[in-house]
């Protein structure tokens, strides 16, 4: 019986726990699977990426998990890393609001009824944008199932005023997505839930602070040497089965999977009867029964184009963003306001920053160094892709200089960029999706995992990777 062969395209967090979920199944299956995972850069993890250097372990990419929904938290405990499990710097307690050269802080998510009565008081929200957020119980429910925008959302439960002085500001510097555009269905499903179930946000608020506390788990979480961690230990699983016979024996039977990085994928084509052809750029031409497409939904869109051109159109509509983060270690006493609470700083609606967001991370566990990372989306800065490394990095030095008087020089300052890789899901985006899952359908073996579709989080992408692997159809040959 010749084995079923699975390629996945990608070797990012979604194609690494595509493969793993796959190979678990083929296992538990006893069915023989060849899964081939090709990754076009010399490394895989994509945007996961830890780094050290001079001591300092520092996240390029990204730096957190949701720990809300398991899908992350179980692969970490399958994959053995558990013990590494740790609370993320709490950055979404604070958001700072930056405006005329000042800082205001707001609490993030009230933890606390004082919280609570501080946010609604806060001086720097107007009196009006108080006494209609007041009103936000009374404000009757809109039953129509249509998608609308958060802006649209906001305004009509909460008014104008909240949507402009906060979270116009915070959607744009902490999601570095714009409100006008973004889907209220695919981003914040639960707001649109909220007001079908309980008529309003306040009533839903009440509630899942009484669960919240029944559960007393972090919201993010992180691995103790980094989220690189994770890539690690999916690799090590899924290459070296064969290659360690010694293995316990729960391990007997899982297929290999063979890992090939610096393989770019230029086309593929479907063959009646024949399956997949997989083109990379050096001209190797491999064959499977299934191919999953690992990536953004743009690259996806090139690599089908010419094979399924409605399929690669609705792909190239999902838009992406790209963005470019900057990590800053300091010593912690050249920082005058090193004691600020770890938090976002988001430049208010009209104010102009060297960045969209600033990651103000707080002290190392030994008290002698401060972290912080500023985030540049595109969208909000266009010129951040046309500018040197080193003009990025003296702006936000100014920028640091100017307004919390940090003259010293940091340990540590380093740019990473990210072209079209952050989702932007916009308004109408599961009816965008929907239509790719249909046409999908004409094409025999074909998935897609990956940040485009039904999640950009990394919990998402691991959650979408056990679907795909759940639906691909084994064959005997
Ligand atoms: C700067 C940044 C910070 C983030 N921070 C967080 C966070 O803190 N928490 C969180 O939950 N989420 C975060 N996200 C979102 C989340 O990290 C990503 O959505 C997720 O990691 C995407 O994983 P992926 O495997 O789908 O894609 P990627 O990580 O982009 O991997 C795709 C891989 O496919 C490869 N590839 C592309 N084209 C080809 C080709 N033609 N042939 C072969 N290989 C190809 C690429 O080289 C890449 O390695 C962040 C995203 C960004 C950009």
């Amino acid at each position: 019986m010749n084995k079923h062969s699975v390629v996945i395209v990608g070797g990012g967090i979604s194609g690494l726990s595509t493969a793993f979920f796959l190979s678990r199944r083929a296992s538990q299956e006893h069915f023989p699977l060849k899964i081939t995972v090709l990754e076009a850069s010399d490394r895989f993890g994509g945007v996961l990426r830890t780094m050290t250097r001079g001591g300092f372990q520092r996240e390029a990419g990204a730096d957190a998990f949701y720990a809300g929904q398991d899908d992350a938290t179980d692969l970490c405990r399958e994959l053995g890393l558990q013990k590494d499990l740790v609370e993320a710097a709490s950055c979404f307690r604070w958001f700072f609001f930056l405006k005329n050269k000042r800082y205001f802080p707001i609490p993030g998510v009230p933890g606390s009824f004082l919280d609570t009565v501080r946010f609604l008081w806060h001086p720097q929200l107007s009196f009006l944008t108080k006494f209609r957020m007041l009103g936000e119980p009374f404000i009757p429910r809109c039953r129509d199932e249509q998608d609308e925008s958060l802006a649209s959302f906001i305004r009509r439960r909460l008014g104008q005023g909240f949507y402009q002085e906060l979270v116009k500001p915070l959607v744009q510097g902490v999601y570095m997505m714009d409100p006008e555009v973004l889907s209220l269905g695919a981003m914040f499903p639960r707001f649109k839930q909220a007001e079908r179930t309980f008529g309003s946000l306040a009533g839903s608020f009440l509630k899942m602070k009484s669960k919240k506390k029944e559960k007393g788990h972090a919201e993010f979480l992180t691995l103790k040497h980094g989220l690189e961690g994770l890539v690690q230990a999916l690799v090590r699983e899924l290459g070296v089965f064969e290659a360690w016979p010694s293995r316990p024996s729960e391990r007997v039977g899982i297929p290999a999977c063979e890992l090939r990085r610096s393989a770019p994928v230029r086309e593929c084509t479907y063959r009646m009867g024949a399956g997949w052809e997989i083109l990379l750029e050096n001209g190797e031409l491999l064959r499977a029964d299934s191919l999953c497409l690992a990536m953004n939904a743009c690259e996806s869109s090139k690599l089908l184009s010419r094979q399924a051109p409605e399929l690669s159109r609705a792909l190239s509509e999902i838009r992406y963003d790209s963005i470019a983060t900057v990590n800053l270690i300091y010593r912690f006493e050249d920082v005058p306001a090193g004691d600020l609470a770890p938090g976002f700083l988001v430049p208010m609606d009209g104010e102009c920053y060297p960045f969209s967001s600033l990651k103000w991370l707080g002290k190392s566990a030994d008290g002698k160094h401060m972290f912080m990372r500023a985030f540049l989306s595109e969208t909000m800065i266009p010129e951040v892709f046309m500018e040197s490394d080193e003009t990025l990095k003296q702006k936000l030095l100014d920028f640091l200089d100017e307004f919390f008087g940090i003259q010293a020089k940091p340990l540590f300052i380093d740019v990473e960029r990210y072209p079209r890789a952050l989702p932007q899901y916009e308004t109408g985006h599961f009816e965008r999706v929907a239509r790719i899952e249909t046409l999908t359908a004409q094409y025999p073996g074909l998935f897609f995992a990956g940040n485009g579709f039904r999640g950009f989080g990394i919990t998402d992408c691991i959650r979408q990777a056990k679907i795909v692997s759940a639906r691909c159809q084994f064959q005997n040959h």
